[in-house]
């Protein structure tokens, strides 16, 4: 290609709501154009390096033997409205209605599509295994999208979907995507690392999410130095270790009753340290939440052995119920874990009066003995001994409290917040943290879908049987922009080769006389060898298409400059030093560079 047929535009400064550098570099380097909030357009440059992406993704589903379609990006409401997700998706989705009525929904994800597909061509087993894929445009009307393409609205996935006749094989059909996926990141010279996440609005149990460390990233992680548990920390579990007295010895049991202390201004964990003289982890932290739709048999629990429960889509739950979560003093209630150990959609601190009429105090001086609604005991607290906590009277705390004695725990489980400095629950390592971006997930999804849009085949017996399907996706958009997030300098971009829009360019300081002549001959020489070659042949000054090359980042640059004719400088990206060469090697040294790159990614 040569520059003057194609659109360079770069940009001196990146706009102002460009705040990550792959948003920076990529408007600056003109490989996007901004059309509206949340909506980028890929310019001929930034094309070239989105469709790789794309191949790379496609050339290994394939190979792992995936088969590519191509639904359509509108798709009929119905379709949403036999999943039960219309109204449960309704915010995210954009929706019209055509000239006949119809709703119709610009796809945001496509479980419903595809299962609707394989419904209407299923009769046998014989059909199954399937996985089917599609690389596709999709929109979510994300409240607010940022960071470029990173977070847009309108965005390209790859989305996945397999038909398993058991769970065997949908364990097959899982891992051979998994592994997929390993070979397309590592093609494209990203290191991702692995979490077992959660499943959210998915539904489905069996999940896995490849993220990729980045400063900006949506998620935090906590990963273990020893082993390869890494999880979010909004699911990440840790070791217990034995609660610790003031003398930091484990406690043990006290057979003294139960204590009140009048304690007129004492709120806080700190209050309570100066009050008592004591560590923070003798304390039993007792608070309140308001639960959404849970969903576990509270029947046997004196405060909902009546409630009014509400049965749908298969399951029954109460809509709202109250918890007494009771936590050691020093660490903090994780909102997502207690609302999953509830089978619940949510749980948030209970609002002042509530806590008032359940516990008969104020947060600050609730306590567990006594109280009418059920205990969640966190399983920091299973074995503390003669603690100190609320009364459950304003202005009162009492001491050496016996779990087990004094109240006994509806359910001991994990509720805790994790964080760097607790312990690996596998081998025992410290975990640390990371900031992460999801670029890709996969998820066993059983038959919520199958079931709900009922997809049935004929088994080996002769009777219907629903499949199991699993679902993988991957974002195109924020993969490019995650490359580009790993592989930047002050300069611009510095693109694996697999990835780059072009391989190499040929720089003529001037476009003119003999400096025209080597450089046509060194593109057409690169050309020929299947290389993919930018001549910079605009009349520019030389140090404007520099900077151009290196913010582009081309990952090499061969110079035709007349001072250094008849060699010709030659620049690897990634390096601070240039060497000179005889012109006449130039293109073949290029292109060898260019083969061992690719052959290390391919790898
Ligand atoms: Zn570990």
């Amino acid at each position: 290609m040569k520059a003057t047929k194609t659109i360079i535009s770069t940009l001196r400064e990146a706009p102002n709501d460009a705040v990550i550098a792959s948003h920076q570099l990529m408007m600056r380097s003109g490989l996007i154009r901004k059309l509206g909030n949340g909506l980028y357009a890929y310019m001929p440059i930034g094309y070239r390096s989105l469709t790789k992406v794309m191949n790379i993704i496609r050339e290994e589903l394939d190979a792992a033997g995936l088969l590519e379609i191509k639904p359509t990006v509108i798709q009929p409401g119905e379709l949403w409205k036999e999943s039960g997700r219309w109204d449960k998706m309704a915010g995210e989705m954009l929706t019209a209605k055509n000239r006949q009525g119809q709703e119709m929904v610009v796809s945001p994800t496509a479980e419903e599509a595809f299962t609707s597909l394989v419904r209407d061509g299923l009769s046998s087993y014989k059909q199954l295994p399937v996985t089917l894929y599609q690389i596709n445009t999709k929109y979510r009307d994300e409240i607010r999208p940022r960071y470029g393409v990173m977070r847009g609205r309108e965005f390209i996935m790859m989305d996945a979907y397999s038909f398993d006749k058991d769970e065997n094989d949908l364990n097959q059909s899982y891992d051979n995507v998994a592994a997929a996926y390993r070979r397309i990141f590592k093609r494209m010279g990203l290191s991702t690392i692995s979490v077992k996440a959660d499943t959210g609005s998915m539904g489905g149990s069996g999940s896995e999410e490849f993220m990729v460390e980045s400063e900006v990233g949506d998620d935090t992680l906590l990963l273990c130095p020893n082993c390869d548990y890494a999880a979010n920390v909004e699911k990440a579990s840790c070791a217990k270790e034995a609660p610790l007295d003031n003398e930091g010895k484990p406690q043990v049991k006290t057979d003294l009753p139960i204590e009140e202390v009048a304690t007129p201004n004492v709120f806080s964990i700190e209050d309570m340290e100066k009050f008592f003289n004591a560590k923070p982890t003798t304390f039993l932290k007792a608070l309140i939440y308001k639960v959404y739709n849970c969903a576990i048999d509270l029947s046997k629990t004196e405060a909902y052995k009546d409630a009014k429960t509400v049965t749908e889509g298969g399951s029954t739950y109460i809509p709202e119920s109250f918890f007494c979560v009771l936590i050691r003093g020093d660490l903090d209630v994780n909102e997502v874990k207690l609302a999953a150990e509830l089978k619940a959609s949510g749980a948030e601190l209970a609002e002042a009066d509530d806590v008032l009429r359940l516990s008969g105090a104020p947060h600050g001086f609730v306590g567990p003995v006594g109280i009418k609604i059920p205990i969640i005991l966190d399983k920091s607290a299973e074995d503390m001994h003669d603690c100190i906590t609320g009364a459950g009277k304003e202005g009162f705390h009492i001491k050496h409290v016996e779990p087990g004695r004094d109240f006994t725990p509806f359910l001991v489980a994990d509720v805790r917040t994790c964080k760097a400095g607790d312990k690996c629950p596998d081998c025992g390592g410290t975990f640390y943290m990371k900031k992460g971006n999801e670029l890709g997930h996969i998820f066993k999804l059983g038959t919520k879908y199958t079931k709900s849009m009922n997809v049935t085949y004929l088994g080996v017996e002769g009777k219907p049987v629903t499949p199991l399907m699993g679902c993988y996706g991957i974002g195109v958009d924020r993969t490019l922009a995650s490359i580009i997030e790993g592989n930047h300098d002050d300069k611009g971009i510095i693109w694996p080769m697999s990835v780059a829009p072009y391989q190499v360019a040929v720089i003529p300081v001037m476009y003119k006389d003999k400096m025209k002549e080597v450089a046509d001959k060194i593109y057409e020489d690169l050309k020929a060898d299947g290389i993919e070659v930018i001549l910079d042949d605009r009349s520019e000054r030389p140090g404007v298409k520099f900077t151009d090359s290196e913010l582009i980042g081309y990952p090499i640059r061969i110079v035709v400059g007349d001072k250094n004719l008849p060699n010709v400088e030659m620049k690897i990206r990634s390096e601070a030093q240039a060497t000179l060469i005889p012109a006449e090697e130039a293109a073949a040294k290029a292109a060898e560079i260019v083969r061992a790159e690719l052959k290390k990614l391919n790898a």
